[in-house]
């Protein structure tokens, strides 16, 4: 029988089919004594966290054992993406635990957004998910903004117990633990990787006091998360880096906006009026009369209308069209990993997009 090859730092079984996933190390490592992989690497040299990313079977143990720990819950989710980086089972896990809801990535909301308002649509939307956070608070990990604040709430939530950092890939989890790492930790040695009871998981651990810890949990996959279908190129297109300049757009009815050439929004009724799309700057938005829509997408994608940058790659037999309906408020209409598209009241609007992509109405964050 052969000996399974395992990380000496953490117990991962070592592969190197896969970067992202636990236990990576490159193919020519994989025969060698005692190696440990890229992560605790990493986490070794250069105390940087790296996130591993966790098949739903690893996740559901995961929740499993978390349901019986007693600590508080930091779940970091994406401001921009929240219906995306909502971890739909969260409430299992949770029981009786407190909750610290962190918002991250703020710095690519228009600056000008009521903060206030962005906690309470915060909670309300946390309560669709069956959660009742203790505390919301807004961040960028990346601009370092809210991190001395996340830090005093955590300290006066937990009560001394231990904490538990939830959130799924993308959401910047890494980012902010790095942030935690650089702010509570002098010395170098004292990060350590540990099993978490009752798996096979490696966790991150930052000790906060003499007897407890912070845990750094692996990024959960969301399997409809655009990051996951489209290429890199494209990524860097879509995925908003800065503060998002709004796009307002004066339809007529039966007009038609492409973003890029991923998605389109059909305008059918409702008079004239706004449409205002909040995504990436360096996306481009093109209008045009919805009669001549289905023609030009087919004609001008991967050109005029990209991203995709390779339209053998777009499958226009796997596309979805999401019927919508405005009715007694202003709504966004989501777009999973995209952005939104803000309309008032009182308007159809067809979304036709790739079927990993989820389209969802909810209350404006505006
Ligand atoms: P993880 O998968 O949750 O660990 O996410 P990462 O920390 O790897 O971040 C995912 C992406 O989001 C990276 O491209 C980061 O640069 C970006 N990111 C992380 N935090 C922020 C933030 O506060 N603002 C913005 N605009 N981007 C962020």
């Amino acid at each position: 029988m052969t000996e399974i090859a395992k990380c000496i730092g953490c117990g991962a079984i070592l592969q190197s089919d896969n970067p992202e996933a636990a236990g990576y190390v490159p193919q020519s490592s994989l025969n060698k004594e005692d190696v440990i992989c890229k992560r605790c690497f990493r986490l070794k040299n250069y105390n940087e966290v790296q996130d591993v990313d966790l098949t739903s079977e690893d996740f559901l143990n995961m929740l499993k054992s978390l349901h019986n720990e007693d600590g508080l819950i930091v779940n970091v989710v994406d401001v921009f993406d929240l219906e995306g980086s909502m971890i739909h089972r969260l409430k299992d896990i949770v029981g009786k635990k407190k909750v610290v809801l962190v918002a991250n990535k703020m710095d690519i909301l228009p600056k000008a957004i009521n903060k206030k308002r962005v906690e309470i649509w915060l909670r309300n939307r946390a309560k669709d998910y069956g959660l009742n956070p203790d505390e919301v608070v807004l961040i960028s990990a990346y601009k370092n903004q809210g991190i001395d604040e996340l830090l005093n709430t955590i300290e006066k939530v937990r009560e001394g117990k231990d904490v538990f950092v939830v959130g799924t890939t993308n959401v910047g989890k890494s980012t902010l633990i790095n942030k935690l790492i650089e702010k509570s930790v002098g010395e170098k040695d004292v990060i350590t990787t540990s099993h978490f009871p009752g798996t096979t998981l490696d966790m991150i651990d930052i000790p906060l006091d003499d007897d407890s810890y912070m845990f750094d949990t692996p990024g959960i996959i969301q399997s409809h998360q655009m990051t996951h279908y489209v290429t890199d190129k494209e990524l860097k297109v879509v995925m908003p880096k800065k503060e998002i300049k709004p796009k307002v757009y004066q339809l007529n009815e039966e007009q038609s906006l492409f973003l890029g050439g991923l998605v389109r929004v059909d305008y059918v009724s409702g008079g004239r009026r706004s449409l205002t799309c909040f995504v990436s700057n360096d996306l481009n938005i093109h209008r045009t009369k919805l009669s001549n829509a289905d023609d030009l997408w087919n004609r001008q994608i991967g050109e005029l209308l990209k991203p995709p940058y390779n339209p053998e790659n777009f499958d226009f037999e796997r596309l979805n069209k999401t019927e919508i309906v405005t009715e007694n408020e202003r709504q966004d209409i989501m777009i999973s990993g995209l952005g939104f598209v803000t309309v008032d009241a009182g308007a159809e609007v067809h979304i036709i997009a790739p079927e990993e992509v989820e389209v969802t109405l909810r209350t404006s964050i505006l």
